[in-house]
């Protein structure tokens, strides 16, 4: 395994980071099979991984307990443990204490390495002023429930900027990989948080495994790459090579998956990319960047819609189709349950294409100046009409 300091935390941490958000399930996504997901930690950790990430709310909130299994036996004192304060359950002051309390329980641990702000962005951010929460966090600190703690992050460059400079926290945990350079906190927020001696956690290294997804025609470019990489290790080893970022989560769904990004964080080096090899990733970025319908980032900027359209999620449903070519069973049930109210949907919320009434409101909040009602309707005609997606690209 390789190590890398985390600047301002003076900890040699493992590069590679086990995140407890895909883990290996049985019947539903709330239903983690704890004896591959305990096999997988645990190996995980006896070969270096010394960083594991989790949150109150992955696996419908049942991730914390699996995890608080799968560090006992001794295996807690051997990471840096990380979890995440709810922001949008907390109303008052006193809520993030209660809430750490419960996580604390959970885990099965009497103190956090690290305790993050949950998915900030200048609402949540706002919130954490309002409610004095930074005040709370270091009163955390104080009674020994927390050693750090910081931030991870889902909103815009600005925002991310305007984070950074307001306080000097114990880290930032940012959404990074070859697909969203531009996106979200930006390449630009990564080495501007490294410029101001910020450790960076990177979460989703394979854009939620998109980059990981291959067919003929990746195949066939993976043969004339300019060394023999999987897409796996050329995304990761595209993030490793910048040396502002400390760890890399990956949300690990096998054992397997656990070996092979094992092997890849052992041949991973800032710097160590050639000019062809950033050459040739940004051919895969171009690739992938063709492939996908609409360019929304998930900023959530254009919602709540007056109508009751669920804007993002239609378009993250319809780029699904425009990888894989044609509309995939779950991906349409799961469009199919954005209006069924016997079904819970907390995970992506309700909301067709079919409410939108194209009054334009949302048209001035979209930060990629995406045309919503012309593109509500293509996911109307694909899910609803069953034309097909190969006639949207
Ligand atoms: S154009 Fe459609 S999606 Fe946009 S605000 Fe109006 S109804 Fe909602
Ligand atoms: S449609 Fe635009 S504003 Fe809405 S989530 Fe996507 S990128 Fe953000």
């Amino acid at each position: 395994m390789k190590y890398r300091k985390m600047k301002t935390l003076d900890w040699d941490v493992s590069v590679l980071g086990f995140g407890a958000m895909r883990l290996p399930t049985k019947k539903s996504w709330d239903d983690i099979d704890y004896e591959k997901g305990i096999k997988m930690v645990r190996y995980a950790i006896d070969n270096g991984v010394n960083y594991v990430d989790t949150a109150w709310s992955y696996h419908v909130e049942k991730s914390e307990a699996f995890i608080g299994e799968a560090l006992k036996d001794d295996y807690r004192e051997k990471v840096k443990l990380v979890t995440k304060s709810p922001i949008w359950l907390l109303e008052h002051y006193d809520d993030l204490e209660k809430y750490l309390d419960i996580q604390l329980n959970n885990l099965q641990t009497n103190y956090l390495d690290i305790y993050l702000f949950h998915a900030l962005n200048q609402d949540n951010w706002k919130k954490i002023k309002e409610l004095d929460l930074i005040k709370g966090m270091e009163e955390l600190k104080t009674k020994g429930k927390i050693k750090n703690f910081g931030f991870s992050f889902h909103g815009s460059y600005d925002t991310f900027k305007e984070i950074i400079d307001s306080y000097s926290w114990d880290l930032a945990q940012i959404q990074f990989n070859y697909l969203d350079v531009d996106y979200q906190a930006t390449i630009e927020g990564l080495n501007y948080a490294y410029s101001k001696n910020i450790p960076i956690v990177i979460m989703e290294p394979l854009r939620g495994g998109k980059l990981a997804e291959s067919n003929e025609e990746l195949e066939k470019m993976l043969e004339n790459a300019p060394s023999k990489k999987t897409l796996v290790d050329w995304a990761l080893q595209f993030i490793w090579n910048h040396p502002g970022v400390s760890v890399v989560l990956s949300g690990m769904s096998s054992l397997q998956q656990v070996k092979e990004n094992i092997d890849s964080a052992n041949n991973s080096e800032p710097n160590s990319l050639t000019e062809d090899d950033l050459k040739f990733i940004n051919n895969l970025r171009d690739y992938y960047k063709k492939k996908i319908k609409v360019h929304c980032t998930n900023c959530k900027y254009c919602i709540p819609c007056p109508h009751g359209v669920n804007i993002p999620e239609n378009f993250n449903l319809i780029n699904h189709a425009a990888w894989t070519g044609t509309v995939e069973d779950w991906v349409q049930s799961w469009y199919d349950e954005m209006d069924d109210d016997s079904k819970e949907t907390d995970w992506h919320g309700k909301g067709k294409s079919n409410l939108c009434i194209k009054c334009g409101e949302c048209l001035e909040k979209c930060p990629q100046n995406i045309d919503i009602p012309s593109q509500l309707e293509d996911v109307r005609l694909v899910f609803e009409e069953e034309k097909p997606i190969k006639d949207f690209l």
